[in-house]
């Protein structure tokens, strides 16, 4: 039995149990089972909580601190050029939010705070803030963000109701409270001021339904009904900007929307279907992972869907290498193998597990004629 995150109801059982070990969204693997509830009454799915959740953002989670150029991939566009995640997080800020010259803004578990810092480029006027719950970043912070704008495990009380703006990227979905997470971050805003969230959007990318420390997997329903509770109104709800992702604008204001109780109940169901589908993919794999036993294959993903698909098979195939088109990862390892680049698909393979989104993953590799020949298996999620 669990409570839901977002509006109390009691969730009964989980639609989806896989066994340990879960792997996280930084592609570590925790000890403790993958077990998905989801909740009726607001449209929520949720995880179970990480155990010692302060440590393992404090000191174990380092997003993106691998080296000044490391960055996630967010497009791969058709003449190659590659589109990293912060650029692309600044530009949607710089569009959605209406930030008045001279606005104080803050950037709610910043990390490095790329993506701010890639908006002043544009809009030097603007005052800089940032708070985070590791003190990891501080040197990320040194040269451009004044030392009293800086904040680490707490927030300073003279910054209640400072802010134009507040923004807070892929953050909501680790918290266990998200409703506390909106009225902490409501009591440092002007009256009127905005909110941009960004957030995994799971019916857009299912594989965020199976990783371990996003607590929370939101719907459009259970979002409204998160931000009217911790004191917003939803002002606008891009999803096609980032896909994948919400990019949510919310205004402080008191007031009462009433949840919309279909919304809710289509929300739930299309959970239940996500979490359906993992259930399959993880029978499916185990059973390619019997019949492909002890033969050569590669992993086509060394993200997130390629890491689950290694924490299934890794143990009866012989995974060689891991193929991904981000240079920054291409001549690293991940688990112990290689990351090359997909032309560079060795000969003597047999099968190739495709580690992609499954709404996108069919023509990402039929773009590419050199994943094409005679006696390679595709094997998909
Ligand atoms: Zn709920």
């Amino acid at each position: 039995m669990r409570a839901c995150r977002v509006c109390g109801e009691t969730i009964s059982t989980p639609a989806y149990d896989a066994p340990a070990p879960a792997l996280t969204s930084i592609m570590t693997l925790l000890d403790m089972p993958t077990r998905v509830f989801v909740c009726d009454g607001c449209g929520h799915a949720q995880c179970d909580d990480v155990p010692d959740i302060r440590a393992f953002y404090d000191t174990v989670y380092r997003i993106s601190l691998a080296s000044d150029g490391h960055d996630q991939i967010f497009a791969v566009q058709t003449d190659g050029t590659i589109l990293y995640r912060t650029d692309h997080q600044a530009a949607i800020a710089l569009k959605l939010l209406e930030l008045p010259p001279g606005a104080r803004i803050l950037d709610y578990g910043a990390a490095k705070a790329d993506t701010l810092r890639k908006m002043l480029a544009d809009r030097r006027d603007l005052a800089p803030h940032v708070f985070d719950v590791s003190n990891d970043y501080a040197d990320a912070w040194e040269s451009w963000v004044p030392k009293d704008a800086q904040a680490v495990y707490s927030i300073p009380p003279a910054w209640n109701g400072r802010f134009e703006a507040v923004m807070s990227h892929f953050v909501i979905e680790h918290v266990p409270d998200p409703v506390g997470f909106l009225r902490d971050i409501a009591v440092l805003l002007v009256p009127g001021g905005q909110l941009l969230l960004s957030l995994p959007d799971v019916d857009a990318n299912p594989g965020d339904m199976a990783v371990a420390d996003h607590l929370n997997h939101f719907s459009e329903a259970s979002l409204r009904h998160a931000l009217t509770a911790g004191g917003f109104r939803l002002k606008a709800l891009d999803r096609t900007s980032f896909p994948g992702a919400f990019f949510a604008i919310a205004v402080r204001e008191a007031q009462t929307e009433a949840p919309d109780p279909a919304l809710a109940g289509e929300a739930a169901e299309r959970a239940r279907e996500i979490c359906g589908f993992w259930e399959k993919a993880a029978a499916h794999l185990d059973a390619e992972g019997v019949r492909l036993a002890g033969q050569k294959v590669v992993i086509y993903g060394a993200g997130f869907y390629g890491s689950w698909i290694m924490s299934r098979v890794g143990r009866s195939v012989d995974v060689v290498a891991f193929l991904d088109r981000n240079p920054h990862l291409q001549g690293a390892t991940h688990f112990g193998r290689p990351v090359i680049t997909p032309e560079k698909i060795p000969v003597d393979v047999s099968a190739m597990f495709v580690g992609l989104n499954p709404l996108k993953a069919r023509d990402a590799i039929a773009a590419q004629p050199w994943l094409h020949r005679p006696g390679l298996a595709h094997i998909w999620l």
